[in-house]
């Protein structure tokens, strides 16, 4: 049964008395104030003393304590009371990466995350095309480049036979890769003489010219072609189908990369409009851009839900192709991979950046790029200082860094923007795949150094990635504290010296990221004052064993106090 309001209870019986003499209805309100909420039965992490209850009110924290203290304080003016049954009450998780449209538009989407063959995948869009004879074109994402032998793509035949005439359309795990079947090249009209447009690549059958139905770097190109831009309706509503998505996974917060949607702040403006904003959203859109259009929009989206956050540049690749950028070669030869941004105009870009105002977050996985972004930075700093309230400068992935660049996270004041989830670990030996292996075992140790950073004072701030990796933060929260998979594989843990505590772990996925926002004055922690964003585990989840995490989920979610997601109804 859904709980009454403590003052609803309190209030009953007189008001029922003045209806039934037929008086008016009492003047103050019945219902709780907006923002106000009464957490009972509550377990926090790390433990409050003697603390079971947290009381916000006006969208704040007033108080955490004894329950019987709290409650008394709650009756003054009302508060709509939750129940923890003993679960965890945390502060609402917050995704510092998060591709917030891409995930979005591929909710409704056939899911080839778990696919290992070309085979599987067509009977996956067997099925899903069964299941959707509405679709005019059949979308599906995450297949990964180890469904056929390295270096070779699927081909569009592998589709064919299985899908039927209607135009299929896969995007790979990363969105670098793009998989069709005929029908869909017929639709772009895409054929033998279409040379490679400028920065993408049209993968050809063994005659050199016929398309074989695998793209890369093609999304423009290809969705221009296919006639398959999103109109602002479809966008809108994806959106809010994903906001809701989130927020039932425990998010009260995201900072979500804008990289192919310029108006991404506009659209979500019009959301909170309609009051369909339910978390707290920062847009962060290219640093190759026009800095007098930013210095609008910053202005404009500076509120409590919706503000610009950071420039965003990529300056490498990915290890999986030798496209990340390293300091020492790859094994095999001198090869070191290339920046992907100019490291001349990227300090520059940087330093101007950092000069009007802005704060910068760098995509740089190999410990080449890491150095690299820590060397704009550093220029960067020492050109101008900080503006007030800005955000923090930082760095996305690192999944290796160089021990010499350890302190100068700290030192510099910049994030390390991770994603636990990423280094989740297979079943077997994960030293074997791709990756390891253009690693190598030295740097292997050093990859995804959660330890090694922390120890060394920077600041971590979490995401998972979305829709790249699972945007299930529990599961980052179980892979960054035991660096095992959901199996408990491998036994000993992946490496496992870089693991976290499940302490530090939440921390870089509350706290870390509100300090790199510059907000963590107000949001990231549960503390009197403080917004009143707050997350409800399972009673599954016990935090002194973090594997219990991979069945856990949000119970309930709140954001200012008000709740966005409530997958329990409990009585008080
Ligand atoms: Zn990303």
């Amino acid at each position: 049964m859904r709980g009454l309001p403590l003052s609803l209870k309190r209030r009953l019986l007189p008001a029922a008395l003045l209806a039934a003499f037929g008086c008016a209805a009492p003047v103050r309100r019945a219902a709780p104030p907006p923002g106000a909420l009464l957490v009972v039965n509550a377990r926090f992490f790390p433990e409050k003393k003697g603390a079971d209850a947290l009381l916000a009110r006006n969208g704040r924290i007033e108080a955490v304590g004894p329950r019987a203290e709290l409650e008394a304080r709650a009756r003054r003016t009302g508060a709509r009371v939750q129940d923890a049954r003993g679960g965890f009450v945390l502060p609402g998780f917050h995704d510092a990466h998060i591709h917030l449209l891409s995930g979005a538009l591929a909710l409704g989407w056939a899911d080839l995350s778990e696919v290992k063959t070309p085979e599987d995948a067509a009977r996956v869009m067997a099925d899903y095309g069964r299941a959707h004879p509405e679709l005019e074109v059949l979308r599906g994402r995450g297949w990964t480049y180890d469904i056929t032998p390295s270096g070779s793509f699927p081909s569009r035949r592998d589709l064919d036979a299985a899908v039927g005439g209607r135009p299929v359309v896969l995007e790979s795990y990363d969105g670098h890769a793009y998989w069709l079947n005929s029908a869909a090249l017929e639709r772009a009209g895409i054929g033998p003489t279409d040379p490679d447009p400028p920065g993408t690549r049209i993968v050809r059958e063994q005659d050199g010219r016929t398309p074989s139905g695998a793209f890369l770097d093609a999304e423009d190109f290809l969705f221009a072609r296919l006639r398959m831009n999103p109109s602002r309706a479809e966008k809108l509503a994806a959106y809010e189908s994903a906001l809701r998505r989130l927020a039932s996974l425990g998010y009260t917060s995201i900072d979500s990369i804008a990289w192919d949607e310029p108006n991404e702040l506009e659209l979500l403006a019009t959301l909170e409009k309609r009051g369909k904003l339910p978390l707290r959203v920062s847009v962060s859109p290219q640093l190759d851009g026009d800095l007098d259009l930013y210095e609008a929009l910053r202005a404009r989206y500076r509120g409590p839900k919706l503000r610009f956050g950071w420039l965003k540049a990529f300056v490498d690749g990915v290890i999986e192709s030798r496209t990340a950028y390293m300091v020492d070669p790859y094994p095999g030869g001198d090869d070191r991979g290339t920046p992907r941004y100019d490291p001349d105009r990227l300090r520059a870009r940087v330093r101007e950046a950092r000069c009007r105002g802005f704060a910068v977050e760098l995509h740089a996985v190999g410990d080449g790029a890491v150095r690299l972004s820590l060397d704009a930075f550093e220029q960067a700093h020492r050109a101008c200082p900080a503006a007030p309230g800005a955000p923090l400068d930082r760095i996305e992935h690192i999944e290796v860094v160089h021990p010499d660049d350890l302190a100068r996270f700290k030192a510099l004041g910049v994030v390390a923007s991770m994603q636990p989830y990423h280094a989740v670990p297979g079943d077997g030996d994960s030293d074997a795949g791709v990756w390891a292996q253009n690693l190598g075992p030295e740097r292997l140790k050093r990859s995804f150094a959660w330890r090694d950073l922390s120890d060394a004072g920077a600041e971590l701030a979490f995401g998972t990635d979305w829709p790249v990796m699972s945007p299930d933060p529990l599961r980052g929260l179980a892979v960054a504290a035991t660096r095992r998979n959901e199996n408990g594989m491998p036994p000993q843990g992946w490496h496992a010296a870089q693991a976290l505590s499940l302490e530090e772990a939440v921390r870089a996925f509350t706290r870390g990221p509100a300090r790199a926002l510059g907000i963590a004055d107000r949001l990231g922690s549960l503390e009197p004052g403080m917004l009143a964003d707050l997350v409800i585990l399972s009673p599954e989840a016990d935090l002194g064993r973090p594997e219990t995490l991979w069945r856990a989920r949000a119970a309930f979610v709140a954001v200012g106090g008000e709740s966005v997601a409530r997958t329990e109804d409990v009585s008080p």
